[in-house]
This record gives C-alpha cells, structure tokens and sequence, in this order.
C-alpha cells in the first residue's frame, strides 16, 4: 500500500551493542528516505533493553555517526531503557486477559527455537520463583500482512513460533514487546528496516491484536551480507563506518538500494535531499539479502 503522505512516522530503532556499520546505515538511510520521501517524521529511538550486551559508548557513536551523515531524527530520542512502566503495563493487560504464563523452564530445557513446548502453559505464578513471561499463542493462530516490498507474508505462529518470551528469566523485557509498545506510543505508521526482522514482524503483529494496536505498514529491505552469505553484523567483524567519509558510505548505501547515484562532488546535505527526492521504492532488489559483492564491496 502506498503510504498517505499526509500521515507518515517512520523510525530507526538501533541497538546499542557496537557501532553503526554499513549495514545498519542502509536500514537508517531507507527509513529516513522513505520517510522524508512522503513528507513525513523520521524517529530514532535506542533499543537500551539488555544492558549485559551493550558495548560502553555504542549509543553515543550511533546518534554521532548518524548525525554525522547527515540523518537528523525529529523529536527527541526515545530511550527505551526508560519504558519500563509502559512495558508492565502492556504486560498486565495480557495478564487480565489471560495470554500470558510464567515458565521456569532452563536453556537446557527449552527447544531449539526456543520454546518451551506447552511445559509451563497451566503454570500459576510463585512468587519468589524466577520465571519468564511468555504469551500464549492458539496452535491455530494464523498471521497475514502486506509487506510493501517482499509482498504477501502469511505465517502459522501457533504452529512454528509458539509462545515466545515477552519478559525474561533476569526481569529484561524482550524486544518484541518493548517494539510493540513503543511503536504504538510513538504513533509509527511505517516501519522500514532489514528482512532479518521478518520473522520477528508475525510476533509484533501478533502482539499488536492482543493489545488492541494499530498495525504500522512494514517494509522488509534485503540485508547486505559478505561472501560467506552472513549478514554483516559485530559478530560478524563488519568495520564500524567512518563519519569522515560520510558521502561515500551514503553513495554505497544508495547502490546497495538500488538507487539513482547523485552527480559527482555533492556534500553530505545535496546528495540526501537528490535521494530523497529520487527515492523509489519500486527501485530496491526484492529478496531477503544481497551481497556487498553485488555493489562492488570486498567485505
Ligand atoms: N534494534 C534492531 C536491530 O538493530 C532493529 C529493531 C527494529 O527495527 O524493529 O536490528
């Protein structure tokens, strides 16, 4: 669906656990672009959720490399280190109405996508034990939605995903829950970001209809991966990017999104606004990944 450009939020919603790199700048730049495209905000707001995995300083370098490549956010930045009582609130909403479990379950238990396998589903809570909260999921649950670029998207959740974590064993809550929540807090209408969160999309769907939500539209972008077929990530040693080359890195984003290239020798500024402008959607590769090969990268 086309978006209403009268009525756009757009987000990117970083996870401070290592500096931006080019993958994630091609999630922030498509976000942005398409936003800024249709007339409408562009938010950032710092997935804070698990300090145990954060890197010392990485959020600050995100919005400095950010700002440094010229992708300036409206508003404030959202932290959602902050959220708590939005997310306990969400919680006993599911509590009331009886879609969530308490489930004791160790790692040496649990299946190897996760779950628990309806061990825990008649639990009631002890107090003093320490539990996860799962939501329940009906075997029968089916989940559809349009994604603007990968198309149709129709997913059995109570068949493959099952019930899933919404607050963990260690009292952090779980990204599918924070994202929910401050998604509809934010009144984000378009979410743009890597098709590695497809999977996680089917959840937050799932959770936007047991909490009465709105549904952003979605729009999954292929993920830039190296020669090994893994997507470029910290793990994966991607190189953090270089602020001072911020007009490159955006030119690569741009091919790698299948973009028209902006005239030689533009500073920071003219090539966003010439991407903005140009900015297609119709124009990004279809499909889940694409390689850095494939815009002349080494990796
Ligand atoms: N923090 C997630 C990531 O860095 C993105 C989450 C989202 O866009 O919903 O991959």
């Amino acid at each position: 669906m086309p978006p209403n450009t009268t009525q756009y939020r757009g987000r990117f919603a970083p996870s401070p656990t290592g500096p931006l790199h080019l993958g994630s700048l091609i999630a922030a730049l498509a976000s942005y672009l398409d936003a800024r495209h249709h007339a409408g905000e562009w938010l950032v707001r710092m997935e804070d959720l698990d300090p145990p995995r954060e890197e010392q300083g990485a959020a600050a370098a995100i919005l400095d490399s950010l700002e440094r490549h010229g992708l300036h956010w409206d508003g404030d930045v959202l932290w959602q280190g902050t959220r708590g009582a939005a997310y306990d609130k969400a919680l006993a909403q599911l509590q009331g109405s009886g879609r969530l479990f308490p489930c004791v379950c160790t790692r040496a238990e649990l299946g190897p996508d996760g779950s628990c396998d309806g061990r825990c589903a008649n639990r009631e809570r002890e107090k003093d034990t320490p539990c996860a909260l799962r939501v329940r999921v009906a075997a029968d649950t089916l989940i559809r939605f349009t994604d603007r670029l990968q198309g149709e998207q129709a997913l059995k959740l109570g068949a493959t995903l099952h019930d899933f974590v919404l607050r963990r064993k260690d009292g952090l809550y779980a990204y599918q829950l924070a994202v929910v929540v401050d998604d509809a807090a934010q009144g984000v209408t378009h979410i743009v970001r890597g098709s590695d969160l497809l999977d996680s999309t089917f959840r937050q769907v799932y959770l936007q209809r047991e909490l009465g939500l709105a549904q952003p539209d979605y729009c999954h972008i292929p993920v830039i991966t190296t020669h090994t077929g893994q997507k470029f990530s910290k793990q994966n040693q991607a190189p953090p990017l270089d602020s001072g080359r911020a007009g490159c890195n955006l030119r690569l984003a741009l091919r790698f999104l299948g973009q028209p290239p902006p005239p030689a020798r533009l500073g920071v500024r003219d090539i966003l606004d010439h991407a903005t402008e140009h900015w297609s959607l119709a124009h990004v590769p279809r499909g889940m990944d694409r390689s850095a090969a494939s815009i002349g990268l080494k990796d």
